[in-house]
């Protein structure tokens, strides 16, 4: 990915995408002090961009660290990125991480980074290719507990457990993998947050453990303008063989329904195909969520 034209916003200024490099020896690199984001550029516009922009500050407040830049100015330069790069449906990169300054578990005065990539990424829309479904195996690793890292960051670090799980499922064969929390509790997939649908209303496990992602966020309330109840609760892998539909939703799956977790099978249906629909005429700002 780094041989390529375009622009990488990188502290302040756009750069030559294959010259925006950092050294070896940074923080964020050897100890994972970096957050991140992605964001879905549609029809020109980053959609919800003020909402990632804060999530990217407070991730970095949880793991201890500021941006140089406020709120406003990530915005504009996130805005910048995607004009200077020609985007019209893509995907935006923002990340901060703590410098090369000082080496050691200790970084207290390390610069801290932002960069900003974006790149072209379609929103590959086809409702029919969609409600086949992508099949899913439950993985090994599990969502640590809030006492063990800062789960609500958007922190580099817990992917290490999402890409582990990813990885094993592609292996076998699969799409992705959905992570049990460490209680035993169906959690999130490893790029995106689960749905289940049972008599017409919506089951999702509460985010207490792992992002509360603003997908989810949007999702739940169109389904509620739908009149369709969400039910947030703790939900263990068994109660897969009562549900009728399942689906991801995240910024890069957006609304993505589920044909089997391992063993359980569900059946993409009308709840599927009205979220599906609802999400796009959302992002496109059709309906307002
Ligand atoms: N969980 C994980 C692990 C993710 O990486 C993402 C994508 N950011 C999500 C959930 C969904 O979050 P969002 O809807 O804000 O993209």
């Amino acid at each position: 990915f780094a041989d390529r034209d375009g622009f990488i916003w990188l502290n302040g200024k756009l750069v030559p995408w294959r010259d925006a490099n950092i050294h070896v020896l940074t923080h964020g690199l050897h100890y994972a002090s970096s957050v991140f984001e992605g964001e879905r550029v549609y029809e020109g516009e980053i959609f919800k961009l003020e909402e990632h922009t804060d999530r990217l500050i407070e991730s970095a407040r949880i793991l201890g660290f500021t941006p140089e830049q406020t709120a406003e100015e990530i915005n504009e330069a996130s805005r910048q990125t995607v004009l200077a790069n020609k985007i019209v449906d893509g995907y935006v990169r923002p990340v901060a991480w703590r410098g090369s300054e000082m080496m050691g578990v200790s970084a207290q005065n390390n610069r801290i980074n932002l960069a900003i990539a974006a790149w072209v990424w379609p929103s590959y829309f086809s409702p029919e290719a969609r409600m086949k479904g992508i099949r899913l195996k439950l993985s090994n690793w599990k969502r640590p507990s809030p006492e063990t890292i800062p789960t609500k960051s958007k922190a580099a670090g817990l992917y290490m457990i999402c890409t582990l799980s990813k990885h094993q499922a592609e292996a076998e064969g699969f799409d992705d993998a959905l992570m049990l929390d460490y209680r035993g509790r169906i959690a999130e997939a490893t790029g995106a947050n689960i749905f289940f649908v049972k008599g017409g209303e919506l089951h999702t496990p509460t985010p207490d453990c792992f992002l509360d992602g603003i997908t989810r966020r949007t999702v739940i309330d169109l389904a509620k303008a739908r009149g369709i109840n969400v039910i947030e609760r703790a939900i263990m892998p068994e109660e897969m063989a009562d549900f009728e539909e399942c689906f991801l939703t995240g910024t890069a799956a957006e609304v993505t329904p589920v044909s089997s977790i391992d063993k359980y099978q569900f059946t993409p249906g009308d709840i599927c195909a009205q979220l599906i629909k609802d999400y796009d005429s959302c992002v496109r700002r059709k309906i307002a969520a």
